[in-house]
């Protein structure tokens, strides 16, 4: 046990292999352990058959909470790794709020962060495991295009959305429709941050 440690996230096996050994940090379970209070700080840290696999450090501020630790991705050097990722609370049928991570990649609001390399919601994360490219902005236009391909639409992702290809199943084309936008925004607010504007 670590000094001042919590152990977060016991025994999800499955879910770790699915997101590419990634450890994964659940907001509702720093909630719940009440850290993130305002002024609290400590070391959230993973442990599989008695090792540990996996640690964080963070502080909690009024709408953020800073994480720092080391990872690395794949074959890379470690790298040291002190970003804030914000919170967000959306009201609860049962009064109090329930607590989100804005996902640092695409802003959106996720429960859990997967940290390997940079902490990301599980789209995100996905991306970055699904491609070792560097730059997010190719990566996921390159996702969107191969969807884009296989729906039979124009290449490129400045292009407007079409139509759904005949015999495909209406879920089918929602799905990779919604991936395909997933990926248009995580690559528009790339060209945003990198370019300052976007199309
Ligand atoms: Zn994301």
């Amino acid at each position: 046990m670590g000094k001042g440690g919590c152990r977060a996230g016991a025994g999800r096996p499955g879910r770790y292999r699915k997101t590419g050994g990634a450890s994964g940090l659940d907001v509702r379970w720093m909630k719940r352990q009440g850290l993130l209070t305002p002024g609290k700080s400590g070391e959230v840290y993973w442990s599989r058959n008695g090792q540990r696999t996996g640690s964080v450090s963070y502080v909690t501020h009024t709408n953020s909470v800073w994480l720092s630790y080391r990872s690395r991705w794949r074959e890379e050097d470690w790298k040291d790794y002190n970003y804030p990722v914000q919170l967000a609370y959306t009201a609860c049928n049962y009064g109090g709020g329930r607590a989100w991570f804005l996902c640092p990649d695409c802003g959106e609001r996720c429960a859990i962060l997967y940290i390997s390399g940079r902490g990301a919601c599980r789209k995100c994360h996905q991306l970055v495991y699904e491609s070792q490219s560097e730059n997010p902005c190719n990566r996921t236009a390159r996702g969107a295009n191969k969807i884009r391909d296989r729906l039979g639409w124009e290449p490129g992702i400045l292009n407007s959305n079409g139509w759904k290809p005949k015999g495909m199943h209406w879920r089918t084309f929602g799905r990779l429709t919604e991936k395909h936008n997933h990926y248009l925004r995580v690559s528009f607010a790339d060209m945003k941050k990198r370019y300052g504007f976007c199309f």
